[in-house]
């Protein structure tokens, strides 16, 4: 296109679905896509990414853009259009997608910094100042080893320059850090040495499930099979569901592959922090990555495989803004960069799974525990007719006393926090209501205060019924400091720790915990999902699953597999070292065919079952699902849009409602859903591509919050 008409099209960073257009800067050389640009709009001025040239529109003025911030583009070409296939496939506007992919100092213009590995040390004796001011020494101090400059503090830095120029200090480049593997401390089985000969087997675009009960190894296999690779000086990402299990991960592959060319990347450390390590990974000077849901998005040069662990966990799901699924984010740049990807899990996604059936993923199994320990006994407790403490059975109580007296563990878990779920009136059954939502409230106990667990709402414990001042209200149900409370009452001498959000709050907390914990004297340990997932507690012999049941019941479609996952999860914590172990699962419906399958322990069975019941329902994953919700104060403007939302869908897909959410009012907002179907993933986005447009124009639309939920992954 002629220079003349040419113009600038940049996407804002932010919520803005449009593409805006700016003059050509003048005598600037040629702009590459990717960088960023700080740009006028409104009143004031914003950070947006280039996209490349447009044609100029006729007729109307542009504005200049008011500074170039980077000369390179700051992701790799594959990443850009990863970043596009994302905004495209779940519908979100780009500058949305390429904010959330960024960390927090770059989305603000802050400049790349300088990571060059570098240390500094004292130089020459004699040219020390004289007479050192309290500063001075503490650089001098500090130097008398070499430091790498992000060791020195920032109140040091300014005389560090001058130190440097005076001479008494020296820099020295620090060669690239390097992959240095620890050899194995045992032979790897059959099983393991099967699976690492096919994955490294693996070149260009592959996915591959690595589906290995809990203790099986898997991650023995992870390192296998990518050590080649790292001492080869490929780089390669691990995702991980949970912050939680970052540092045990990372410790691990330290200990492995040597501290300095690994790192982990997580929503605890400082901005800073986190811009260093995306920086020296970008660099190359990180080989092994591990993180969370959006290190998705850091530029690896020499990327060779990804590794998502857990693939089955929702969290990898994002459930706010962009609602993009890191697992299958992670397999299209695979795609994108040709490089094979892993899924492991003990118990993979009904997603995967299919996939596996659909001979889209190869399959690779590990099928017996790594030391050898069986693989705990399941049994089930019905607690009909059973007089339960605190919701304890007589079984599990005595089990619990026989663990302790033998030196071990217990583990309970029980997925409610807060003391009781739910408070009523003795008088007339009326249950306390958020204000705000349809739900009730929960009792905290500790902090004396009732909480809801969906908007944040709390309230004090209300002298009288709002209904019949009555006086006589009490809690119903049961949560983990209810449990916590009994057990210390029953146990005296024993130590009880409790485990969740509430108990605590901070990843320290956890951290010190789980140090105590690996103590391995006996106790009880109470908690909620957070101890379900990926831990290893070698004294743990006993597992107890309060209540099942919750999972059989619930609307969202997933709530059995969810419920499967969880149970075998929490079940492979038990006796994973010598000590066999035993799970208890108590239950009012012992013949239940999920509880029965459980109880059996064969997760590929109870997978197949619910997969086969899946198809039958015409459900993901041999459908496509999308939601379309909205909210508002009033539920008529809902009804309004969904439907003339619906009125205007193409024939090619198959729209329910309107129907209420999950959770019919949230903080003050009712809200209602369209459940939108079709048979694949490509038909459905083919006509959304036509079809949301046309909601976009309707006039309906400006009165409600509406948002689009490809791949839903909880019905909420
Ligand atoms: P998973 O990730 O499948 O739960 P891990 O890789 O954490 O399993 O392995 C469980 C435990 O077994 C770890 O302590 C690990 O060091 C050990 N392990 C793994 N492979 C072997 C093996 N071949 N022989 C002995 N121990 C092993
Ligand atoms: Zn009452
Ligand atoms: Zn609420």
């Amino acid at each position: 296109m002629p220079i003349e008409t040419a113009c600038l099209q940049v996407a804002i960073l932010g919520p803005l679905p449009q593409i805006f257009s700016y003059a050509l800067p003048e005598n600037s050389g040629p702009l590459p896509p990717g960088i960023r640009l700080r740009v006028p709009f409104g009143k004031n001025s914003r950070m947006g990414i280039l996209l490349g040239y447009g044609d100029c529109p006729p007729d109307i003025t542009l504005k200049p853009i008011e500074a170039v911030i980077d000369t390179q583009p700051l992701l790799p070409q594959a990443l850009q259009r990863l970043l596009h296939f994302g905004a495209h496939y779940y519908h979100h506007p780009l500058g949305n997608v390429w904010s959330a992919a960024l960390p927090a100092h770059l989305r603000k213009g802050r400049p790349l910094p300088e990571v060059v590995p570098r240390a500094y040390r004292l130089a020459r004796p004699e040219e020390l100042p004289s007479r050192p001011g309290k500063r001075q020494t503490a650089l001098i101090t500090l130097l008398s080893a070499p430091t790498p400059v992000t060791e020195i503090p920032a109140p040091l830095r300014p005389l560090l320059q001058q130190a440097l120029k005076k001479g008494w200090v020296e820099a020295r480049t620090l060669p690239t850090p390097q992959i240095s593997a620890q050899p194995l401390p045992y032979a790897l089985n059959a099983e393991q040495c099967h699976a690492i000969q096919q994955l490294r087997h693996a070149h260009g675009f592959s996915c591959w499930l690595l589906d290995g009960i809990t203790g099986s190894g898997k991650t023995e296999v992870y390192f296998e099979t990518i050590r080649p690779l790292l001492e080869a000086g490929w780089q390669v990402l691990i995702l991980v569901p949970e912050i939680g299990l970052t540092p045990q991960l990372l410790a691990r592959a330290q200990a492995r592959f040597g501290g300095e060319a690994v790192a982990a990347l997580h929503s605890a450390q400082s901005d800073t922090e986190r811009l260093r390590i995306w920086t020296r990974a970008a660099m190359g000077q990180v080989q092994l990555l591990i993180g969370t849901r959006s290190t998705l998005f850091v530029p690896l040069p020499r990327l060779a495989c990804i590794i998502i662990d857990e693939e089955h966990d929702p969290s990898f799901k994002q459930h706010q803004g962009w609602h993009y699924s890191a697992r299958d984010m992670a397999i299209q740049r695979a795609r994108l960069e040709n490089i094979p990807v892993i899924l492991g899990s003990a118990t993979p996604s009904l997603e995967s799974l299919y996939n596996v059936q659909q001979g889209r993923y190869q399959l690779l199994q590990l099928r017996q525990r790594a030391t050898n320990a069986p693989l705990p006994e399941i049994t089930i407790v019905p607690l009909r007719r059973q007089y339960l403490q605190g919701g304890l059975s007589s079984t599990l109580l005595s089990a619990c006393r026989d663990t302790l007296a033998a030196g071990n563990q217990v583990l309970l878990f029980l997925n409610r926090r807060g003391y009781a779920p739910a408070v009523l009136c003795h008088d007339c059954g009326h249950v306390l209501q958020c204000p705000r939502c349809s739900a009730a409230l929960t009792w905290h106990r500790q902090q004396e205060r009732l909480r809801c667990h969906h908007c944040g709402h709390e309230a004090c414990w209300p002298a009288d019924c709002p209904e019949c001042h009555s006086a006589a209200l009490i809690t119903a149900g049961q949560g983990t400091e209810q449990l916590e409370e009994v057990l210390r009452q029953r146990f005296t001498d024993t130590l009880v720790w409790r485990i969740d959000r509430d108990a605590l709050p901070g990843r320290e907390g956890f951290a010190s915990i789980l140090e105590q914990i690996h103590q391995n004297q006996p106790a009880i340990l109470v908690g909620t999902q957070m101890l379900a997932k990926g831990h290893h507690f070698p004294a743990v012999t006993l597992v107890g699953i309060i209540n099942s049941d919750q999972g059989l019941f619930s609307a969202d479609f997933r709530a059995p597999e969810r419920l499967l996952q969880t149970v075998l999860q929490v079940a492979g914590r038990a006796g994973r070292e010598e000590r066999p172990g035993q799970v208890l699962l108590q239950t009012h419906l012992p013949q239940h065919p999920l509880i029965q399958k459980l109880a059996a322990g064969d997760y590929q069975e109870a997978a197949q079952l619910l997969l086969q019941e899946r198809i039958q329902a015409g459900l993901p994953p041999c459908t496509a699902l999308t939601l379309l919700s909205a909210e508002a104060h009033q539920r008529a403007p809902i009804q309004r849009f969904l439907k003339a939302a619906r009125n205007c869908a193409p024939p090619s897909l198959h729209i329910s409602g309107p129907q209420p959410a999950l959770l019919e009012r949230r903080a003050g907002f009712e809200r209602a859903e369209l459940w939108i179907e079709a048979p694949t993933r490509q038909e459905m986005q083919k006509a959304l591509r036509i079809w949301l447009p046309c909601c976009q124009q309707l006039p309906e639309g400006r009165k409600v919050r509406w948002s689009v939920d490809v791949d839903p992954q909880f019905l909420r």
